[in-house]
């Protein structure tokens, strides 16, 4: 079972596109407007419920106003009686006051009259006969006005002040409070569903880390296990599992196929090859156009044979059976015996050697086939009589050898291609010059095989520079 364990970094924990902040940010705005309507509508409720109150006191106060000046008057003058009205009724929060019908105030609460507080409410001139909340000189207050009559006598206005500020005050602490928890309780609440999420999504993120490295050699190997997963979650990976045992499955079966047409399809095409190049040779009678022909096929046979023994080369690889006599090999003989194998070839070859003796384990023929690829290779894709270098040096504990060439380079972005199987970079030209688009992929197989690396440097038209490492034996 494969288990990796990494930690989200910032970016991809604020990653917009993501389902964990998706869900979040949608839960928490969910959160955000439902705890946000309750509050207002508190609100608002309360201080419905606070100045309905004091309105219906109001109310109650201008009601029977009247009826008590009219009792008391029957005792007293009419003055006394509603001075005696309005003392029954005021209290520090409830001022009345009366003013004729000149606007002469003819008789008010004895705070008003002591001048202690609300004398501001007295000159106000718009107060209406409906009990309305206002501000005064910070306080608020809820006023109305009556027209007072008794006994038929039109005496003037009667004015009814509330002080409610300290409801009011208590309200918007309240409300204060109540804020202030809404927003602590958002904050946690944001960061509880944050984590909630996060571990609902765990299983589905280990999922995908587990099946991002999958490639060709692991897909059967993969085993996808997810422990406390939801049900979901345990049914997706089911069905990954299977598509991935069905992909190894065509995967291998694909290999098998190609590894048997290949191994069928060359043993023939090698007698034909044969055939054609001892027709050659002996046809002396033969037309220019019989032997042009006859050359072309030839070289053609000869191309396929190769390809079908690289193709199987792979197939070996890929199935662990190919087979390395692996030996002691002295690097500094090795490259002067390639370089006098390609002594023939357009362009020279020319070898760096260090004073000291590299040694390597691997196989000699093998060795010999990459160098020789590479080379091919480095004459393959060069249009100057530049000469090819292969450089021998010691690095650390390990082998250096470079291939070197002056030819027209590989692009940045095909430089990590051209080792997978026929990735050619330029497929006219590499068809021109006889390529299989294999060459690299075997190369490389090979060098790990020995349990080496190769890596690639090249600049287009400059050249290019294909390292091996393998360690000293
Ligand atoms: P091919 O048989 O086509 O040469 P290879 O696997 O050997 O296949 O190489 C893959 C591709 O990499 C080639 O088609 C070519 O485009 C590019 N390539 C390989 N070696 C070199 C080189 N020395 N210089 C420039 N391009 C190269």
């Amino acid at each position: 079972m494969l288990l990796i364990k990494s930690s989200p970094s910032v970016k991809q924990l604020l990653h917009l596109t993501s389902l964990r902040v998706r869900l979040t940010l949608g839960i928490a705005a969910m959160s955000i407007l439902g705890l946000g309507g309750v509050v207002i509508w508190i609100s608002w409720q309360m201080q419905s419920i606070l100045v309905v109150t004091h309105k219906n006191n109001t109310s109650y106060i201008a009601e029977r106003f009247p009826s008590d000046v009219e009792i008391y008057s029957d005792m007293v003058s009419l003055r006394e009686g509603t001075q005696k009205a309005i003392d029954n009724l005021s209290n520090p929060q409830t001022l009345l006051w009366v003013k004729s019908p000149q606007g002469d105030i003819w008789s008010q609460s004895q705070v008003l009259k002591m001048g202690m507080r609300g004398n501001d409410l007295v000159s106000l001139t718009d107060i209406s006969p409906q009990p309305e909340l206002q501000r005064v000189n910070n306080r608020y207050w809820l006023l109305c006005s009556t027209k007072l009559v008794v006994k038929g006598v039109n005496l003037g206005n009667f004015y009814i002040a509330q002080d409610i500020t300290r409801d009011q005050m208590m309200f918007w602490s309240v409300m204060r409070s109540l804020l202030i928890i809404s927003v602590i309780a958002t904050i946690f609440m944001t960061m509880a569903i944050a984590w909630y999420i996060q571990t609902s999504l765990t299983p589905l993120k280990r999922m995908s880390q587990m099946t991002q490295d999958i490639c060709t050699e692991t897909l059967g190997k993969v085993q996808i296990e997810l422990e406390n997963a939801p049900s979901e979650v345990k049914e997706l990976a089911g069905t990954l599992q299977t598509t991935l045992t069905r992909l190894s499955d065509a995967w291998e079966d694909q290999r098998q196929l190609v590894s048997n047409v290949s191994h069928e399809l060359r043993t023939p095409l090698t007698v034909v090859s044969g055939y054609l190049q001892s027709t050659l040779r002996r046809g002396n009678n033969l037309t220019d156009i019989q032997r042009e022909a006859l050359a072309t096929a030839s070289s053609e046979a000869e191309r396929t044979v190769q390809l079908l023994q690289d193709l199987l080369d792979l197939a070996r690889a890929e199935n662990g059976g190919m087979y390395f006599h692996l030996e002691t090999i002295v690097l500094n003989e090795l490259l002067p015996e390639i370089a006098g194998m390609v002594h023939q070839y357009p362009i020279p070859v020319q070898i760096s050697l260090p004073d000291d003796l590299i040694k390597v384990k691997g196989d000699k023929n093998r060795l010999k086939q990459v160098f020789l690829n590479l080379i091919d290779n480095g004459v393959k894709y060069s249009h100057s009589p530049e000469p090819i270098f292969l450089k021998l040096s010691q690095e650390k504990q390990q082998a250096k050898i470079e291939v070197c060439d002056r030819g027209v380079g590989i692009p940045l972005a095909d430089q990590t291609r051209i080792f997978e199987r026929f990735y050619r970079v330029d497929e006219a030209r590499s068809r021109n010059v006889g390529g299989t688009g294999l060459g690299l992929s075997i190369v490389k197989t090979l060098v790990e095989g020995m349990g080496g690396t190769i890596k690639v440097v090249s600049q287009p038209d400059q050249g290019t520079i294909f390292t091996i490492l393998f360690p000293l034996s």
